[in-house]
Formats: C-alpha cells, structure tokens, sequence
C-alpha cells in the first residue's frame, strides 16, 4: 500500500498555505525511516548520503540518532562539521574529489575515502597518507529507476590491482564498495553485487590483503507511483546474500541510503499556471506548473521517477472525472516537460490557481533547484 501524505503535512499545507512551489518535510518521517532501516540491518553502520538532502534539520535528527554521514564534497563534509558532528562519522565518498579537497579533509580527520581510479588512489596517498580507502566497482544499475552505472567504478580485475596498489603507496586498503542503482527496485541486486566482492576479497586474500569492510551502497526505495518491496524484504535479501557469500564471518559493513531515508518524508506543492490543447481535437491537455525540472524536479529527466501527484482545490482533494494530461513546468526551456510519455490522469476541470502535490519528493529536490533560471527562484523549505 503507498503511503499517504502525513497529516503534519497536510495540517501545515492547509493552515500555513505557503506560497508555492515548495517542499514541505517532515522530519519525523525522517527519523522513522532511519530508525526503520538501522532496525533491519542491525549488523550496518548507516552512512546518510548527504546529497540527497543536506538540509540542517535532516542532518540534526540524524546526527542526534548516531548516524555517519557520507559527503560527496569538502562542502558537505563542512557543513556536517558546523553541526558538531564529529569527523570520525564521516566519509569522503565520492571517486572524483580535487587533491587539496582530499587535504582538507584529512587535516579535519575524516578516516574514509573511496577511489575507483589510480589517478584518484594517488591523490589520496599523496594528500591523506594511511587512510582507510575503499575501491568502487562496477554495477549495472539493472531494476534501477535511476542508474549508476557508467560515471563510477571499475572492473573487478582493476579493483584488485588497485587495492593492492593502495597498500603498497602507505594507504590502508579497508575494502570494497558499489551501488546497485538509485530507487532500485529488486533487493537481490544485492547477492549479485555481494558475489562479487567475494571474489575481490578472495583475490585479495592471495596477495597478502586481508580486506575488512563491504560498503552496500544506497539504492533503498522511496515509494512513487509503483510499489516497491518493503525495507524488510531488502534486509533480508542483503543478509541472505551476506551470509551465502562470507559464511559466519562478515565483515564490517556499511549502507549509504539517501532517498531511503528522505525522500519519503517530503512533498512538493506547485501551482497550476494554464491548462491549454494544442489544437481543438487534441484530447491530451497540457497542465502548465510553477515547478519543473529546473526548480527541483530533474529527476523526471527521462521520466525516471514518477512522482504520486494529488490535485488540490481550496485545500481539498480535487476530484471528478480525469483526463490524460502532459505535465510541464514553467520556464522558457523546450526540456522542461515533466511527464509526456507516461501522461498522468488530471481532473476534467482543473484550473490555474488549483494546486498539485508531489509525494515522496524529500530527496533529490530542494538543492537540484536552480537558483534563477528564467528569474524563478529555487523551491522554497519548510522542516515541520
Ligand atoms: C548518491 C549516493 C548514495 C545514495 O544513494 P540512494 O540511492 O539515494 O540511497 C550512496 N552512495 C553513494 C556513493 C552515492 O553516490
């Protein structure tokens, strides 16, 4: 069953009636997603992944829950700083980082930083000598709604030379990461992804480097238009594949959920702009939006995420009968059409002024907002 939005939400978009389009997250939807997750994997250390939505609030129920933060950037590493939270929860975890950002991050005392490359591997010897490091591997990103396939990582052959090369350049090589795509749909996945880093760890093992950690990546669910399995059901398939693979002795592992944890804390509210046809026997109407993929929706790109939409009247559902509509956003750019290909069913009568609500739209929103384009300013925030 899909969720419905919260009712701290919904009280707040009704009583607050903020000027649109903006997201509205509630943060305990936040803390329950984090708790949900850390109750399946017990065996997990969590890192959040910051990108997905770095607003303070988010990171304070987080940090006050014990979670570790993984940091795409020196500036995401100094803002979770600025909170107090301390450099030992933190990783470095993007594969392309400038050698003075790696520096930087060594001088604060982050301990983990990922690689996929030599170029990147020497960087890191050179600006944060002894550190823990861990090699990305490929994945295909197959059952992903949003791939991570072809800009990061490397092959299994290459991972090995690599991590045997980080020994021997004075770093630890602690082990291995991937990420089997973002809002990835089929937990077992994750057996595929663990088979192989059995064989990088038996590899390994026969030149002299005994690795001590699995980083799972991200790829947890937030629920959009399709179902998707349950929290449990990935728990259970990574702890199946965890001890098919590795037996009774598991190593240390690590998660980096982002939009499993934040995306289905929040909602988008836009309003509509004009309904129009492009000619008089055009049965497809085009919904005109102040939100689009300029101002916090970019994951429409391709149509990847499909976001759940309620149409809003006076506060209210809007209901009645409905037609297929193509929904766009507001700027002058020809690309910013949200959804045309999968048209989503409006009601017959909507009309500018309405509103519409984007569900599950915590993650991967509010920082993805340009911040002018065509003089609209990016999706404001509320944290309830
Ligand atoms: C973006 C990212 C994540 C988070 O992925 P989700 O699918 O949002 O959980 C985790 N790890 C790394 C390295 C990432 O780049």
């Amino acid at each position: 069953m899909l969720p419905p939005m919260t009712p701290k939400i919904s009280r707040f978009l009704t009583e607050s009636a903020p000027d649109t389009p903006c997201l509205v997250v509630d943060c305990d939807v936040v803390a329950a997603n984090y708790d949900r997750l850390a109750a399946a994997l017990p065996l997990t250390r969590i890192y959040y992944a910051v990108k997905a939505n770095p607003a303070a609030p988010v990171l304070k129920i987080l940090r006050d829950r014990g979670a570790r933060f993984d940091s795409a950037s020196i500036h995401e590493i100094k803002q979770c700083q600025a909170l107090g939270i301390e450099s030992d929860r933190l990783s470095f975890g993007s594969t392309i980082k400038k050698e003075r950002d790696i520096a930087a991050a060594h001088q604060i005392g982050v301990p983990l930083y990922a690689f996929d490359s030599r170029g990147e591997l020497e960087k890191i010897a050179r600006a944060a000598p002894g550190r823990q490091v861990f090699c990305r591997f490929f994945m295909e990103g197959a059952g992903a709604d949003w791939p991570l396939s072809r800009k990061f990582g490397c092959d299994l052959d290459m991972a090995a030379d690599l991590l045997v090369q980080a020994r021997d350049l004075g770093l630890d090589p602690y082990g291995v990461s991937f990420h089997v795509g973002s809002q990835q749909t089929d937990p077992g996945q994750w057996d595929l992804a663990l088979g192989r880093t059995k064989m990088l760890f038996t590899a390994l093992a026969g030149r002299g480097i005994d690795l001590r950690m699995i980083n799972l990546g991200g790829g947890f669910p937030a629920r959009y238009r399709a179902d998707v399995p349950d929290v449990d059901d990935y728990a259970q398939s990574i702890m199946t594949a965890v001890t098919r693979h590795f037996g009774n002795r598991i190593p240390q592992m690590i998660i980096e959920p982002g939009r499993g944890i934040a995306g289905d804390a929040g909602v988008i509210e836009a309003e509509v702009v004009l309904v129009s046809q492009k000619g008089y026997d055009d049965p497809i109407r085009w919904v005109f939006l102040d939100v689009g993929k300029f101002g916090g929706l970019p994951e429409t790109m391709d149509e990847a995420i499909k976001y759940r939409i309620e149409p809003i009247r006076a506060g209210a559902a809007l209901e009645g009968d409905t037609g297929p509509c193509i929904l766009a956003g507001p700027t002058c750019d020809e690309v910013d059409v949200l959804y045309e290909h999968h048209p989503y069913d409006l009601p017959l009568d909507l009309q500018p002024g309405d509103r519409v609500r984007f569900l599950a739209a915590g993650a991967y929103t509010s920082t993805y907002a340009s911040i002018g384009f065509n003089g609209f300013p990016p999706l404001t925030e509320h944290y309830i």
